[in-house]
């Protein structure tokens, strides 16, 4: 029903399943981690319950308490930014720099915030400091879940990231050129644009042909 990709890791096959726009699906080592479950992607009563839940922002298409409520069990963990906290009761805070060992899986909240785009003049989609991203590692496998950003300096510090989510849709996050410009930045072995909405992805492969970056376009407009 969605598209999946599986990656092998030095501790088992890593499964991750593209639900649409910023929602995705990973299951490892008999583990299931939801980002940014929503229910305008997924029918969550019906997904596979949750270990782990990784929340980036507050917006509508990244936080909806009513999936998350329908895909945590008692033992699932909840992780989002502090931004979020009064919005889904018994959850982690991790804001950006944090790092921590959630679900058994060590998990790092970097930041993530626009630059350029602003909803009004000063104000931008995303205020730095109030959503995160997130560096999962998956046994010796690096995936780096973007959340809403643009092309940030923090981008540089990233490191042996092996898979990365950019955000690429206009207004609210970034342009192809910004997120091949934030690919450079920090050189991951696989890149998934996603959040794309009307964004032509095709461009991403252009724009990044001749460096050592595998684009990978799937169904996550
Ligand atoms: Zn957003
Ligand atoms: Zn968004």
């Amino acid at each position: 029903m969605f598209e999946q990709d599986t990656v092998k890791t030095s501790a088992g096959e890593l499964v991750m399943t593209f639900v649409g726009h910023g929602t995705l699906m990973f299951e490892f080592d008999g583990k299931v981690i939801h980002v940014d479950p929503v229910s305008r992607e997924a029918d969550y009563g019906e997904m596979p319950k949750a270990d782990l839940i990784l929340v980036t922002h507050g917006h509508g298409d990244h936080l909806d308490a009513e999936a998350v409520e329908q895909v945590r069990t008692d033992g699932t963990e909840i992780v989002l930014p502090a931004s979020c906290t009064d919005r889904v009761p018994g959850a982690r805070t991790m804001n950006p720099g944090q790092t921590a060992t959630v679900a058994g899986l060590p998990v790092e909240a970097v930041p993530a915030y626009n630059v350029v785009h602003e909803r009004s003049p000063g104000v931008p989609f995303h205020p730095k400091g109030e959503g995160v991203g997130y560096v999962i590692t998956f046994g010796d496998v690096k995936v780096y879940v973007a959340g809403d950003t643009e092309s940030i300096p923090e981008m540089e510090q990233l490191e042996d990231i092996d898979i990365a989510f950019l955000p690429m849709n206009l207004p609210y996050t970034m342009t192809p050129e910004m997120v091949a410009e934030a690919a450079r930045a920090f050189h991951p072995a696989a890149l998934y644009p996603y959040h794309y909405g009307d964004t032509d992805a095709s461009r991403l492969a252009d724009l990044l042909a001749g460096e050592d970056i595998e684009v990978r376009v799937r169904s996550l407009r």
